[in-house]
């Protein structure tokens, strides 16, 4: 779900919606007033794109998944590191980035690794990836993004394979200060609401009170739509 700002004109979220629907992205149009609210986008590029456009709430589950499956993100552009060109590169996957698998070792390892099914390349690859995001959401928190994510969407489709991992994630974001909000994708389909996600993350000690509180108000200060009473009548 991304909910866009007061400045995401109708051309840009036309033109948001066009390419989220040719990349094969599920997109949820609401009526009414939620018309600018739409469905998960999660590469690192649609995220800056999005947000280029005036959107500051997104989510995004793919880079564990396709670091697995040897796709990097790099600021040159993403890397399936399976391909042959790599084959006899020395040099690291990103040479502008600092994780451990770009300081230690070189793209033909990696490739060797991922040809070979080697676990450490999994590995590697999940370090590179979650450390580029790491450092994206880093510059992105610098801009005053606020994240938007739903506990259990990411439990359903095992982005998150378990409540631990969820408890991790949030208080990953608490140190680190990222502004994040809760939602629910897809309350009907996945029998939830936006009162039993918060249940959720206050059971497994996620978030206490405090800060349940202080991420609905993250979402109440980054969504475009007025108050109740402050609706210009129509
Ligand atoms: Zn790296």
């Amino acid at each position: 779900m991304i909910v866009m700002t007061p400045e995401a004109t109708e051309a840009n979220i036309a033109a948001v919606l066009k390419r989220l629907e040719t990349s094969g992205v599920h997109v949820l149009v609401l009526p009414g007033e939620l018309t600018t609210a739409i469905g998960a986008i999660g590469d690192p590029e649609g995220v800056i794109e999005v947000i280029a456009r005036g959107i500051d709430m997104f989510d995004c589950v793919l880079p564990t998944r396709n670091a697995r499956n040897g796709w990097l993100f790099t600021r040159r552009g993403d890397v399936k590191i399976r391909n042959a060109r790599y084959r006899d590169d020395t040099r690291p996957l990103d040479e502008s980035c600092a994780c451990y698998a770009c300081r230690h070792f070189s793209l033909a390892y990696l490739h060797h690794l991922q040809r070979t099914n080697e676990i450490l390349g999994a590995r590697l690859n999940t370090l590179h990836n979650l450390y580029y995001y790491q450092t994206l959401m880093r510059e992105l928190r610098e801009s005053e993004v606020v994240l938007e994510i739903c506990p259990t969407s990411n439990l359903l489709t095992k982005a998150l394979p378990h409540e631990e991992a969820v408890r991790d994630v949030f208080r990953t974001f608490v140190d680190r200060g990222v502004c994040f909000t809760i939602a629910t994708d897809g309350p009907e389909m996945m029998r939830t609401h936006l009162r039993s996600e918060l249940a959720l993350l206050h059971r497994i000690g996620a978030l206490d009170e405090d800060e349940l509180a202080e991420a609905n108000r993250q979402g109440h200060d980054a969504s475009f739509i007025a108050p109740v009473g402050q609706r210009v009548a129509g």
